[in-house]
C-alpha cells in the first residue's frame, strides 16, 4: 500500500467506525493514533504486554473486531500527528471544492521519526480532553482529571493514590468513580455542581432518553457501586481550592448556592491525596484549526467545535471531522458520525456513487437524529456552567502552568491596556499560552477569565491561534526533509 485515499487522525469510536466502513468500500486508509493500540479514551487499551484490567465493553470489542478486520487499512500506532501542511503557500490557495490528492501533507511523529502522508482526503476524529478548571491550589501534585485518573486505572491497573475526592459536573465523575471502588480505592467523596433536582430529566428528557439506555444503565450502575461502598454523592457542591505542602493533603468543598456561586459560610476542609476533577471535555480542534477549518462556539457541545455540513465535510475541502470535534456527544454519537463521515468522503473520492452513498446514509443519519436528541436534550443539563467555575479564579491562581502566568498578572496587564481584550493579545503580553502544551490547558480558563474582567463573549475572545507542532514533538520532526518514504 502506498500513498493512501484517505488518513483517519484517531483510533477512537469514530476513527475505528469510519476506518471501518471506508476499507469495506474500498479505500486505502491509513489510520494514526498516539496510543499504542486502537481504541480511543472509551475502548482504551494497554500498551502491548499489560494484561488489561477493564476490557472493552461488548460494543467496543465489536468496533475494534469490525475495524480491524477490514480490507485496506493500515494502522500507524504510536504515533502523534502534529500538523497538516499545505503544499503550496497555504490552505487557501487551494482551487475547487473536492478532495485530492497533493493538497496538503499530514505530518507525523513517531519513534521511528518523521513521515508525511500525502492522502486524497482527511478524516480528523482526535476526539477530546478534560476540560481545565483553574482555582486556588488546581496545579499541586495530586490534582488531576477524572479522565487521567482513569487512564491510570483502565491501561495499567494502577490507582494514583490512597484517597480520593472526585469533583465536577461531568456523568463521567460517577462512571471513574465506581471504576476506583471496583479497583480497590478508598473514595472519600463525590462532589457534583449540579443540584440534584436540575439532573432529572422533564418530561421532553425522558422522551428522548428512549433508546438511550446504555448510557442511562451506566449512570445508574454506576450509583449503585457508590451507595454500595457508602461513597457519599453530594450535589450543589463544588471544589474551591486544594493545599497540601509539597503534595496535595486536603480539599476545601463548599455548597453552591442557585446562581452557581459558593454559599458564604459552607466551607469544610476533606483530607485526600488525589483530587480527580471532571468538569466536562474540550474537543480537540487543534487539527482542524491548524488546517484553516472554519469552527463555531457552542458551550454545551464543549467549546470550540469544527463546522460542517450533512456529510461532515468541514470549511477545507478534503477535510472531514466526526466524534467529539463536533461537539462532546459521548461514544455511540462518535461512533454513527465516523460512518456518516466515511460515506461523505467514498462519496466524494467517487469510491461511491451518489445514490448508493445516500441510501448507506439514510439510516446512518436517523440514528444520529435519534442520538441527538438525547445529547441535547439530557447531557445538556451537565454542560459546565462557565461563568460561575470562572469566579472561583483568584489572582494568586495560576492560570497558564507551562509559563507560570497567574490571574493577577491577567488582570493588571488589562488594566494596562485596556484595549487588549483577545486570547492572541493576552498571550503576547504575558506569555500564557506560549508553553509546551500550547495553550490545550490554558486556554478554556483563560479565556473564560478574559471574558469576566472585559464583559466580551467567547467568540470575541477567540482562542489562541493554532500553530504546527499542535503538539509536543522532538525538533528534529520539524525537519521535514529528514521525512521517511512513506511505505508500510
Ligand atoms: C480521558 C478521557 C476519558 C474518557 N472516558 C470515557 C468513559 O469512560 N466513558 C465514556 O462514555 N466516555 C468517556 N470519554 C469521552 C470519550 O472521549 C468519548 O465518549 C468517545 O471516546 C469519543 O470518541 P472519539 O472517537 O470522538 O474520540 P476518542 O475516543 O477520544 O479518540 C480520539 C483518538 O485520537 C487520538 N489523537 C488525538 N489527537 C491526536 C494526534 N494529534 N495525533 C494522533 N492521534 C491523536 C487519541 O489518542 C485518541 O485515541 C472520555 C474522554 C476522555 C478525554
Amino acid at each position: 500500500m502506498s500513498a493512501p485515499d484517505v488518513v483517519v487522525v484517531g483510533a477512537g469510536p469514530a476513527g475505528l467506525a469510519a476506518a471501518a466502513t471506508l476499507g469495506r468500500h474500498g479505500a486505502a486508509v491509513t489510520v494514526v493514533d498516539e496510543q499504542e493500540q486502537p481504541g480511543g479514551q472509551i475502548y482504551r487499551r494497554p500498551p502491548a504486554g499489560f494484561t488489561p484490567p477493564t476490557a472493552p465493553s461488548s460494543a467496543g470489542r465489536a468496533l475494534l473486531a469490525e475495524a480491524t478486520a477490514a480490507p485496506g487499512v493500515r494502522w500507524l500506532a504510536d504515533t502523534t500527528v502534529w500538523g497538516v501542511l499545505g503544499t503550496r503557500a497555504g490552505l487557501d490557495g487551494y482551487a475547487g471544492d473536492q478532495p485530492a490528492p497533493g493538497r496538503y501533507r499530514v505530518a507525523t511523529h513517531s519513534p521511528a521519526g518523521v513521515r508525511l502522508l500525502e492522502p486524497r482526503a482527511v478524516l480528523l476524529t482526535a476526539g477530546a480532553y478534560d476540560l481545565p478548571v483553574p482555582f486556588p491550589g488546581w496545579t499541586l501534585p495530586g490534582v488531576l482529571t477524572a479522565g487521567g485518573v482513569q487512564t491510570f486505572v483502565k491501561a495499567q491497573g494502577l490507582l494514583p493514590g490512597g484517597r480520593f475526592v472526585l469533583a465536577g459536573g461531568h456523568p463521567l465523575l460517577l462512571v471513574v468513580a465506581a471504576q476506583l471502588v471496583r479497583a480497590g480505592a478508598r473514595v472519600v467523596e463525590v462532589a457534583l455542581v449540579q443540584r440534584r433536582r436540575d439532573l432529572l430529566p422533564g418530561p421532553a428528557g425522558l422522551a428522548a432518553v428512549a433508546g438511550a439506555g446504555g448510557k442511562i444503565a451506566e449512570g445508574v450502575g454506576a450509583l449503585r457501586v457508590l451507595r454500595r461502598a457508602g461513597v457519599p454523592v453530594r450535589f450543589a457542591t463544588v471544589v474551591r481550592r486544594a493545599d497540601g505542602d509539597p503534595d496535595l493533603s486536603a480539599v476545601t468543598l463548599a455548597e453552591v448556592g442557585p446562581t452557581g456561586q459558593p454559599v458564604p459560610g459552607t466551607d469544610r476542609e476533606v483530607p485526600c491525596d488525589v483530587l480527580a476533577l471532571g468538569y466536562g471535555f474540550v474537543p480537540s480542534v487543534e487539527l482542524a484549526r491548524q488546517a484553516g477549518c472554519a469552527v463555531t462556539w457552542d458551550s454545551p457541545g464543549g467549546g470550540w467545535v469544527v463546522g460542517h455540513d450533512e456529510w461532515l465535510r468541514t470549511s477545507v475541502p478534503g477535510i472531514a471531522v466526526a466524534g467529539e470535534l463536533t461537539g462532546v456527544a459521548g461514544a455511540e454519537q462518535a461512533a454513527v458520525e465516523g460512518r456518516l463521515a466515511a460515506l461523505g468522503v467514498l462519496r466524494d473520492l467517487g469510491l461511491l456513487d451518489e445514490r448508493r452513498a445516500a441510501a448507506l446514509a439514510d439510516p446512518v443519519r436517523r440514528e444520529l437524529r435519534r442520538r441527538r436528541r438525547f445529547v441535547t436534550r439530557v447531557l445538556d443539563r451537565f454542560a459546565p456552567d462557565r461563568a460561575a467555575l470562572g469566579s472561583l479564579v483568584t489572582d494568586d491562581t495560576v492560570l497558564c502552568r507551562c509559563e507560570e502566568v497567574r490571574a493577577g498578572d491577567v488582570r493588571r496587564a488589562l488594566a494596562a491596556n485596556p484595549h487588549l481584550g483577545t486570547a492572541n493579545a493576552v498571550k503576547l503580553v504575558t506569555r500564557a499560552g506560549m508553553g509546551l502544551c500550547q495553550g490545550r490547558s490554558c486556554q478554556p480558563g483563560l479565556c473564560q477569565f478574559i471574558c469576566t474582567l472585559t464583559g466580551r463573549g467567547p467568540e470575541e475572545v477567540g482562542a489562541f491561534t493554532a500553530q504546527a507542532p499542535v503538539k509536543p514533538v522532538p525538533l528534529r520532526a520539524l525537519a521535514v526533509g529528514d521525512a521517511l518514504p512513506d511505505t508500510p
